[in-house]
């Protein structure tokens, strides 16, 4: 599933894999990364191709330059998304490898000098055509000259038409930035398989109704992994070869926390599977018990456990799962899935929803954190840059985005003023790596208060914090110097890991580098949080290291006293901090911070055991 400017592969066309499958009819069990725990037994049903037709536009002869440019680089981007599945081929079976190289190379082919775009070109310039009518139009011409040749393989024929379409649906896909894949008439109960997931889609998805996701791409603390978790949807990504051995409508049991699928499970497996199934529920009423209890620590220390929220249909189960506030509001669902942009109003609209669901616990609003994998329609078209850059998560992201277009920033920071008034709120800025972004923040902050004040409209009059992620490695180890601009640090330990490793979060053929526990991002995380309780400066940890009960004594022993977590995962964690004696963890720190093995922290960390376990 997969909009424009991704060079990942997106789903192939169906045609283009019709798979052997490795021994179809018989059990067959997969692993990949775990990403939200649950058990779910269903149908596979996997994810169908949308017919691109893009509606028929006419450009102005000035226009031309510019239109035969978007072409070449939606032949670029397909390129490069050709050659991508190519190197993924060798997860297929061999026969399967066999059929599908030579019409990749086809496919390629097409793209260089070929008939259809010299075709398309020629009609941008002499029928006035945007790019994606023009190439529409070529392969239609095109395809129905191959059809109208005396030949007797007419098979033959209709293959070589049908490649010709499939390659002008690529190119008119990337110029339209049309979805690939279609969630529509998943039935109830099904188990959804794909070869990827943006966010975008990922937040589409209704949890009353899919019981479990599992996609070929993506890594545990991507974006797409973070709104699963939200949704509560048990689930796996990262699972190579998935969509070449699941076939729609084959049983499957999977295993959110084990990150396993079974596909046409056998009676033995179906049985561990419902076993597994009733174990969970009665774990997760085990634990809805601790709701009401406080997290504090075996020699009464407080600790709070907030809410991390990406869409609120998640408010209900914030509710249920006890947290004390929202740690992280991340805005960017108010800018997916649509055409424009939110105005002030409706962002106003949204942050009142929330706050009044909260019923005065605090919210901390993070500003839009638009760039790297997360793609938002909303903002591909005008306001987003039109080139993503070489390399997304360095360009212009989050905060620095912001920056260049004030006008987005000044909107969000009024509608949050405004709802400033109606309960304790506070703002975050995103991918922060300069002392002097806080700065140029802050001004634009105070401005759109003074302005807002002139109007009459209440603001409060110490203004909500302005806190900073600690998500770069430039960031933590600035710590210090940030501090002084910042009033608290909300550290993002999902992106520091990716930054600090120089591994993508979202990229499944790098996750076993992808380590929160890697002594690098630890110091750093060390680094920012003592620098912030010298000042006395709240800091919280928001990244997935918060939702892990395994975590809790380490991050309690370097200091944390704030965790910002998915709803779902706090119970757990409650359970975790209530069993911790804060000198045993400051203990247990102390020992991991020694360590510059990473395999030796997993072990420490696996092997934790709280004072009362020891006896
Ligand atoms: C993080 O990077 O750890 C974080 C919490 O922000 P996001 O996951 O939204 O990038
Ligand atoms: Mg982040």
């Amino acid at each position: 599933m997969k909009t424009e400017r991704s060079e990942k592969p997106e789903a192939r066309p169906a045609e283009l894999l019709r798979k052997p499958g490795p021994r179809r009819g018989r059990e067959h069990a997969i692993r990949g990364i775990p990403v939200c725990p649950g058990i779910a037994i269903g149908p596979i049903f996997d994810t169908t191709e949308v017919p691109t037709e893009a509606p028929r536009r006419s450009i102005d002869t000035a226009q031309v330059e510019a239109e035969k440019g978007r072409l070449a680089e939606a032949v670029s981007l397909s390129r490069k998304q050709l050659a991508k599945l190519k190197t993924r081929l060798s997860v297929l079976p061999e026969e399967a490898q066999e059929e599908l190289a030579p019409l990749l190379d086809a496919y390629v082919l097409m793209l260089g000098n070929s008939r259809l775009l010299r075709g398309a070109r020629k009609r941008i310039e002499a029928e006035l055509l945007a790019a994606e009518t023009a190439v529409g139009d070529e392969a239609e011409s095109i395809a129905a000259l191959i059809l109208a040749a005396r030949d007797d393989d007419k098979p033959g024929l209709q293959r070589r038409a049908g490649e010709v379409r499939e390659i002008a649906r690529r190119l008119t896909r990337n110029l339209t930035s049309t979805p690939f894949r279609s969630l529509k008439g998943v039935p109830e109960g099904a188990i959804l398989v794909a070869e990827e997931l943006t966010p975008a889609d990922a937040a589409l998805l209704d949890p009353t109704r899919i019981a479990g996701v599992a996609t070929d791409e993506g890594g545990a603390d991507g974006h797409t992994a973070i709104m699963l978790r939200a949704l509560g949807i048990p689930a796996i990504l990262g699972v190579t070869g998935l969509s070449e051995s699941a076939e729609r409508g084959d049983l499957a049991v999977l295993d959110g926390a084990t990150g396993t699928i079974v596909l046409r499970p056998g009676e033995k497996t179906m049985e561990k599977g419902r076993a597994a199934l009733a174990a969970f529920a009665k774990e997760r009423a085990k634990l809805a018990k601790l709701r009401r209890l406080p997290a504090i620590t075996t020699d009464g220390e407080l600790v709070e456990l907030q809410a991390n929220l990406e869409i609120p249909a998640e408010l209900p189960l914030i509710a249920q799962a006890g947290a004390q506030g929202i740690g992280l509001l991340r805005t960017e669902f108010l800018f997916m899935n649509r055409e424009d942009l939110p105005d002030e109003e409706a962002q106003l609209a949204a942050y009142t929803q929330v706050l009044e669901a909260m019923g005065g616990d605090q919210v901390t609003i993070r500003v839009l954190d638009w760039g790297g994998e997360k793609d938002m329609q909303a903002l591909s078209e005008g306001v987003a840059p039109t080139h993503s850059g070489p390399n997304p998560a360095l360009g212009l992201r989050g905060l620095r985005l912001l920056l260049k277009r004030p006008e987005l920033l000044e909107a969000q920071f009024a509608a949050i003023l405004r709802v400033a008034e109606r309960g304790p709120v506070r703002i975050l800025l995103p991918m922060v790596t300069n002392p002097s972004e806080v700065k140029a923040a802050r001004d634009i902050y105070e401005k759109v208060a003074r302005r807002l004040r002139r109007k009459g409209i209440a603001v409060p009059d110490k203004l909500p914090d302005l806190g900073v992620m600690i998500e770069t490695p430039g960031a933590a180890l600035a710590a210090d110097a940030i501090a002084l601009e910042a009033d608290f640090f909300a550290i993002g330990t999902n992106d520091l890991a990716m930054y600090t490793l120089a591994v993508d979060r979202a990229e499944t053929e790098v996750s076993h580098l992808y380590d929160s526990l890697h002594p690098a991002v630890l110091r750093l995380m060390q680094f920012a949080t003592e620098a912030a309780l010298r000042l006395r400066m709240p800091v919280s940890v928001c990244g997935e290291m918060a939702g892990n009960p395994r975590l809790v004594p380490l991050l309690l022993g370097l200091g944390i006293r704030c965790l910002s977590m998915n709803a779902s995962a706090i119970p757990r964690v409650k359970q975790a901090v209530r069993a911790l004696d804060i000198a045993d963890c400051a203990r247990f720190a102390r020992r991991v911070m020694e360590q510059s093995d990473p395999a030796r922290i997993h072990e420490l960390v696996l092997n934790f055991e709280t004072g009362a376990e020891k006896g």
